[in-house]
């Protein structure tokens, strides 16, 4: 098939036209070219039964050639209603084809930038750790978890101490710089299904589920001394860095998140008025 015609829906639908509207005409001219009868009955119904097949073949050839675009609408449709992502296969190169891949490309990049934006969304860029967002909607799944199994959660909310002098005296950058290794030193003291996110400027968060009466405080303390043991350099010097804890240890089946988190935080700000680099929390 010429190029012009394979790349052309437009030209492959004039053709299909042509052909059966003249279709009566040839059959007609090979019927009297066979020297049949000329009367003007079988004639007529020469003409009728082409005319007839003629309309038959063109509404199949068109229908074949358009219902690409039916099929396509059908799939946009599906990832509309239900996310499913579309995927219609093409032949050819006409027009049809083009717009497909257009469609079906725009999708894919849409599908993209959502994913960057949710992890975006969802992800502290400067440790690489979930932040709040995050971690509201990971806890719940592990709150559904530990109520099916009827296991405690543990929540330890742990804030640096006296922060903003780190800043003032090494620089921003060197803050930074130790929220990134605090963010590291605290997952190596954690199982890698615990959860931990940054939920503040200098504030981070661990969930973790254990049946244990001891668990959350031991792992606190882990963290508190592995921060406490680092001693980073910053301004040329070796510096401690400290940070306060407060724990809850919660029942699922009475209590939301949020009150969990409260009871931790209230446990943090006691370790804060008591001297801070300690950790606090009572086991039940
Ligand atoms: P406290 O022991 O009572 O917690 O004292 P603090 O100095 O740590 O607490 P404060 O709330 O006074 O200061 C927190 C500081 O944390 C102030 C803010 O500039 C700093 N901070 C918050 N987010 C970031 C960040 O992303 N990078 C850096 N470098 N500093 C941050
Ligand atoms: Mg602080
Ligand atoms: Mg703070």
């Amino acid at each position: 098939m010429p190029s012009i015609i394979r790349n052309s829906l437009a030209a492959k639908v004039f053709l299909v036209c042509f052909l059966t509207i003249h279709l009566p005409l040839i059959a007609l001219i090979v019927y009297l070219g066979l020297g049949r009868p000329s009367d003007p009955l079988p004639i007529l119904v020469v003409a009728l039964l082409a005319t007839l097949l003629g309309a038959v073949l063109s509404f199949l050839a068109v229908y074949q050639l358009v219902s690409p675009i039916d099929r396509l609408i059908r799939a946009v449709d599906r990832y509309q209603q239900d996310g499913i992502e579309p995927f219609v296969e093409v032949r050819g190169s006409d027009g049809i084809k083009r717009l497909a891949e257009k469609v079906l490309g725009l999708v894919r990049s849409h599908e993209r930038s959502l994913a960057v934006l949710k992890r975006q969304a969802n992800s502290d860029s400067l440790t690489g750790l979930g932040n709040r967002r995050w971690l509201q909607n990971a806890v719940s799944i592990e709150i559904n978890r530990a109520t099916r199994r009827g296991q405690a959660v543990w929540v330890i909310a742990f804030d640096l101490d006296h922060f903003k002098d780190i800043n003032d005296r090494f620089g921003h950058a060197a803050g930074d710089e130790v929220l990134m290794i605090v963010a590291e030193v605290t997952q190596r003291q954690l199982r890698p299904y615990d959860l931990i996110a940054r939920i503040g400027g200098e504030e981070f968060c661990v969930v973790a589920t254990d049946d244990s009466l001891e668990f959350g405080l031991l792992a606190a303390e882990r963290i508190r001394s592995a921060i406490e043991g680092w001693r980073p350099s910053l301004g040329g010097e070796p510096h401690t860095i400290t940070a306060s804890f407060g724990v809850h240890r919660g029942d699922p089946a009475v209590e939301t998140f949020a009150e969990m988190l409260r009871a931790a935080d209230k446990n943090l700000y006691d370790a804060k008025t008591r001297g801070r680099n300690q950790v606090v929390g009572a086991s039940l």
